[in-house]
């Protein structure tokens, strides 16, 4: 969010939308709240808790926290529950009481326009819930689904939270759920395939699989992964890429890891959403994963929304040590002196739930407390397939080290990183300078492939 957002927005205005809207039922869309006295109490969502110390005031239309302090009106609350901005807690909370944010900068044509996606989105997120309510309902009527989960260990507790859900195998189930089976906005949603434009061809994309919704931040429904009971392929299916959903910015479980990522400090992220499911079973619930696709430097700023410390957690195999990599590339723009990032690569015939059943969850946490931090794992990469006996592969190791170097910020890790790389080409520090600044800039490719814009073009942040 630009900074001026919050001056393009009239104070009056402002006034107003927080004198409408409720921050009890705000408040009560994420929390859980009962009446108590004048004021209503619960459980707070900024600090674990077992017994609520986290009022909400009518009368005053302010929250407050008597275990961490966290205080605020509904604004301060949708940007800090929800990691949204500014600008966008505004226009949530202004979409929820009915009012149109004026903004000058904003011709009348460009607010019409936006006003008519906002609907549009809407319309296609009520699609979503509806699908996702048929599915969590079908999973209750299918013993076989349900003996799939048990077997995977997921009791009907966890089933919940993630809101599990089973498309069974009819070829259009989803006729029986929704009026029109030929509405264009469910082939726009992904729910439905078009046959070519057959209308008899049309079908349901999600057959005979267990449905994982892929919730944004708020909540809503935006996407489906679906996994196959037995050898069907392929084993994992996700929603396209449509209005609502674009897997390079979703992270699978962060709705649901929010307050757990808080209570741990730290954001686990896994590579599949099986693995995030297994891990908050096993009571790891701060895991998230990307969507069938390599960590992206919009994945870690979502996440940096919500944590300044992320820990991946990969399969040792080969696609696991590739993932930790264009992970490590993902995280470089962002890896400031008050970041944490860390790299866990498990053994090679583990994945996080098979590692947690062999050896216990207290092996586990120690294995993440262990693992290895941003700047050692620099190294690593670096030095990856070269000989360090050598002039020939100290050299190599050099020319690797480059972009991933470049594209780290400019602070205290990024001077004391160049000292160490330097010992690794066993170079000078003022000759390795020398060389990177000397080359023509070909390794800029990769740094600025990894380096995020301010705000990302285009759409507005989620
Ligand atoms: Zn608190």
């Amino acid at each position: 969010m630009p900074d001026n957002a919050r001056v393009s927005i009239p104070s009056a205005f402002l006034q107003d939308l927080l004198a409408r809207a409720d921050l009890v039922e705000v408040v009560g869309r994420h929390v859980a709240l009962r009446k108590s006295g004048a004021n209503y109490l619960g459980l707070c969502p900024f600090h674990g808790e077992k017994s609520p110390s986290f009022t909400v005031s009518p009368a005053k239309q302010f929250y407050h926290c008597f275990g961490c302090g966290a205080h605020g009106n509904a604004i301060d609350f949708l940007m800090a529950h929800t990691g949204a901005g500014f600008r966008e807690a505004v226009h949530d909370l202004a979409a929820q009481v009915g009012l149109t944010v004026p903004e000058e900068e904003r011709s009348p044509e460009q607010r019409a326009r936006e006003a008519a996606q906002r609907r549009a989105q809407q319309t296609l997120t009520e699609l979503m819930a509806q699908a996702a309510r048929a599915y969590r309902a079908q999973l209750k009527t299918s013993p076989r689904a349900i003996e799939y989960l048990k077997g995977r260990g997921l009791t009907g507790a966890i089933a919940k939270a993630y809101g599990l859900g089973y498309a069974p195998a009819q070829r259009r189930f989803l006729s029986t759920v929704f009026a029109d089976y030929q509405d264009a906005r469910l082939v726009e949603c992904g729910l439905v395939i078009e046959g070519d434009g057959d209308e008899a061809r049309r079908h349901d994309r999600f057959r005979d699989r267990i449905m994982f919704p892929i919730r944004n931040v708020k909540g809503e429904v935006i996407g489906f992964g679906g996994r196959v009971l037995d050898g069907g392929e392929p084993k994992y299916l996700n929603s396209p890429e449509t209005p609502l959903f674009h897997k390079g910015e979703e992270l699978y479980g962060l709705y649901e890891a929010r307050s757990a990522i808080r209570q741990a400090g730290c954001a686990l992220v896994v590579e599949g959403y099986m693995d995030v499911v297994a891990l908050a079973q096993l009571g790891f619930g701060h895991g998230v994963a990307t969507l069938g696709t390599a960590c992206t430097p919009e994945h870690v700023r979502k996440l940096l929304r919500f944590t300044d410390d992320v820990v991946f957690a990969f399969d040792g195999d080969t696609a696991g040590r590739r993932a930790a990599q264009r992970a490590l590339t993902a995280a470089l723009p962002w890896a400031g002196d008050t970041r944490r990032f860390r790299f866990l690569l498990l053994p090679p015939e583990h994945d996080p739930d098979s590692y947690i059943r062999t050896h216990g969850a207290e092996a586990f946490a120690a294995a993440l407390a262990q693992a290895t931090p941003l700047s050692r794992f620099v190294l690593e990469v670096a030095a990856d397939g070269c000989d360090l006996a050598t002039a020939e592969g100290r050299a190599r190791a050099a020319a690797q080290a480059r972009p991933l170097w470049q594209a780290l910020p400019d602070g205290a890790l990024k001077r004391q990183l160049l000292h160490e790389l330097a010992d690794l080409a066993a170079l000078e520090v003022r000759d390795l300078e020398q060389l990177w600044q000397k080359a023509a800039p070909p390794a800029r490719g990769l740094a600025r492939a990894s380096r995020p814009a301010a705000a990302p073009p285009g759409r507005p942040a989620r």
